[in-house]
């Protein structure tokens, strides 16, 4: 595949005597949604958190926009384009959206901009709008002025999104990106996620519910016990019978 945005190449990891990824080889092509499902404890976490380098892999590695990343920064990754939403919504609950937003694009900023007092106020202004933009595009900018703790877990989740947009994602990680939610949060996650699809945007996606899963993903790949057991189209991946044992099989 020549449009591979992420390769991950040959990956294993051990935790002691823990195999938690075991020869773990995937491409996500540019632009689709390719969804990592898989029992509790098959490695999902660990194979995001690989790619975003939060764990070193033991040998292996990960190939995004045609450089390697393994060995770089968190944040070096981050600043390359590859942002991760997190399972629990990583916000600041007592500050207002707005400024929530603010603080990632801000931070995303030449820091130049700081330097002079009038170019720095200037900023903020750019700053603002750009917040407000963001704000908007998740559908949220009425709230603008609201306390973040305030809202339900949607659209906690859809600020954090905001603030993810902030540094223009060229792959977007989401690790369980429903978890907790009622169905009505859920479904418009979904309409959400489905509206950054038809920009075109690539996205990974960690979920346990199936009908997200079926609702977003291009491509499946199925863990179990550290491996790729399936990889393939929905349909490809619903009729396998691995698949089907590897969740009768699982612990939950
Ligand atoms: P999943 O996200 O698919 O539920 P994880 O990637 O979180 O699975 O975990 C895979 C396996 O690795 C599990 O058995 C888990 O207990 C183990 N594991 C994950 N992180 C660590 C760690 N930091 N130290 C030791 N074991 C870990
Ligand atoms: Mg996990």
């Amino acid at each position: 595949m020549n449009n591979a945005v992420l390769h991950v190449a040959d990956v294993h990891k051990s935790f002691g005597g823990l195999r938690a990824l075991t020869d773990i080889d995937l491409q996500v092509e540019e632009g689709t949604t390719h969804a990592i499902i898989g029992p509790n404890g098959a490695g999902k976490s660990t194979l995001l958190n690989v790619c975003i380098g939060r764990i070193a892999p033991d040998t292996g590695a990960v190939v995004f926009d045609g450089q390697v990343i393994t060995g770089k920064k968190p944040h070096e990754i981050n600043q390359m384009g590859v942002v991760r939403v997190f399972q629990t919504p990583e916000i600041f609950p007592e500050l207002t959206l707005l400024q929530n937003v603010m603080v990632p694009a801000f931070a995303k900023r030449d820091g130049a901009f700081r330097l002079n007092g009038v170019q720095s106020a200037l900023s903020q202004n750019d700053i603002r709008e750009e917040a407000e933009h963001w704000l908007a595009d998740v559908g949220l900018k009425e709230q603008k002025d609201l306390i973040a703790a305030s809202l339900s877990r949607g659209d906690k989740r859809r600020l954090e999104l905001a603030m993810g947009l902030t540094q223009h994602p060229r792959l977007l990680l989401l690790d369980e990106p429903t978890a907790g939610m009622s169905r009505h949060d859920t479904n418009s996650t979904i309409e959400l996620l489905k509206k950054f699809k038809a920009r075109g945007m690539t996205k990974v996606i960690i979920e346990h519910d199936m009908h997200v899963v079926f609702s977003l993903a291009d491509r499946i790949t199925v863990l179990a016990q550290g491996r790729i057991i399936a990889d393939g189209t929905p349909d490809e991946v619903r009729g396998n019978p691995k698949v089907q044992e590897a969740y009768l099989g699982g612990t939950h």
